[in-house]
């Protein structure tokens, strides 16, 4: 799970790193109103989205005065904003941060990853802050300083030292790059983060370092460990088809193509995706049910593909273990009965109960397409999809 900018800078804070003081808006009044409690002469009004390169697309904007801010707020509210992050859909803009401005003496690029080679919190940091992490590889590899910590003892004040000498910082700013360095590493810790990147992490010409940026992802299977992160969960932030999935206890990724697949357990969708690719179509998206699907979990399933404009075929592959063939097959007619789609279904069942399942579907008199094996069943759905493609330009044509 994501977070916003001002929560990831509240929780950071939280464990002692600097930040500058600022102020959430959900309206351009609010916000020069914001401004005005802030005080000073200069702000900077940041969109919350969850995706970075906002400053390049116009969600980072400097204001001098009141009237400013509420001019840049009315630009931004309620626009979608597209950076490089977000795709090409972008993600909407409902609320902003008002910030104190500061002076800028260096940029600094900081980023706490898991590493998943040396299974340890690495630390990456660079003296090139401000531009993002792949164009610094790209471009000032050199400027890179990785280290691993060691989990049992987690960062050591040697390590966070060493660090901070590397990236060339003066023996006086040394204490409280340290304090940043660890507050960053305990947050990522204690809150079972997968990332905390701040970039940038600015030096001012008044020589405090302070986190001008802030991005936190957390474990979404840790969250029940942490109610106040769950708390800062931003549904409009999330595409629709996953939250909705999340919300029903699925686990769903929505992708591009058009044959939506209905499988239990991660590999299996695995396996099932590639197949479809391989028999020269597109999955629209990743659905698992998990273990012991009830009928109940399966018409959900359902509903939440069909729900999905794109979608032009589905595929159930299931591989009954823990779960039960003729309870799949009983969610998948109630299903079809409740929803009446208007494209083709095709099912492959296989393992606990089969043959009940079996008779399941061919008893209900629905036009199920039933395939033996896997490979059967992606050349079916995507045979059935290209036929469907073919019909609909036939009728183009004809119009
Ligand atoms: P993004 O990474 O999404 O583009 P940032 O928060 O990093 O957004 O902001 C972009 C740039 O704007 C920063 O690199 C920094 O130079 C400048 N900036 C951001 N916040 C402030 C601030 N409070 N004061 C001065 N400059 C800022
Ligand atoms: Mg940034």
């Amino acid at each position: 799970m994501d977070i916003h900018e001002y929560q990831a800078k509240e929780v950071l804070s939280n464990f002692g790193v600097g930040t500058a003081p600022g102020a959430l808006a959900y309206s351009p009044e609010q916000a020069a109103y914001r401004g005005r409690e802030l005080g000073g002469e200069k702000w900077v009004v940041k969109a919350q989205v969850h995706a970075g390169g906002r400053g390049k697309a116009g969600g980072v904007k400097i204001c001098e005065s009141e009237h400013d801010i509420q001019a840049a707020c009315e630009d931004m509210f309620g626009r979608k904003l597209v950076t490089h992050q977000t795709g090409p859909e972008g993600k909407g803009i409902y609320r902003v941060y008002v910030e104190a401005a500061v002076p800028i003496e260096r940029e600094i690029y900081l980023g706490l990853v898991l590493d998943r080679t040396s299974q340890r919190v690495m630390i990456v940091a660079s003296s090139e802050g401000g531009m993002e992490i792949e164009e610094i590889s790209a471009e000032r590899p050199d400027s890179i300083v990785r280290s691993n910590v060691e989990p049992a003892v987690g960062l050591q004040d040697f390590q966070a030292r060493e660090i901070a000498f590397k990236l060339g910082l003066e023996a006086a700013l040394i204490p409280q790059m340290v304090r940043t360095l660890k507050g960053c590493y305990r947050a990522f810790r204690d809150l079972d983060a997968t990332m905390v990147e701040v970039n940038p992490l600015v030096v001012t010409s008044d020589n405090r370092i302070l986190a001008l940026d802030a991005k936190m992802t957390f474990d979404d299977n840790a969250l029940f460990r942490h109610p106040q992160i769950s708390e800062l969960r931003d549904k409009s932030q999330e595409d629709p088809r996953e939250s909705r999935a999340a919300d029903r206890g699925l686990s769903y990724v929505g992708l591009d193509g058009n044959i939506g697949c209905i499988v239990n357990g991660a590999g299996l969708a695995m396996a099932t995706m590639d197949t479809i690719k391989l028999a020269g179509g597109e999955p629209a998206n990743f659905l698992d049910i998990g273990g012991g699907a009830t009928p109940e979990r399966v018409v959900k399933a359902f509903r939440l593909v069909m729900s999905d404009d794109k979608v032009q075929a589905v595929l159930v592959n299931i591989f009954a273990g823990i779960n039960r063939c003729d309870w799949v097959a009983e969610g998948v007619v109630q299903a079809l009965r409740e929803v009446q789609p208007d494209l083709p279904v095709i099912v492959r069942l296989a393992g606990t109960n089969v043959e009940e399942g079996q008779k399941i579907l061919a008893k209900s008199g629905l036009p199920i397409i039933r395939a033996g094996t896997l490979t059967e069943a992606a050349e079916r759905a995507v045979g059935a999809w290209q036929n469907d493609l073919t019909q609909a330009t036939r009728m183009r044509a004809v119009t």
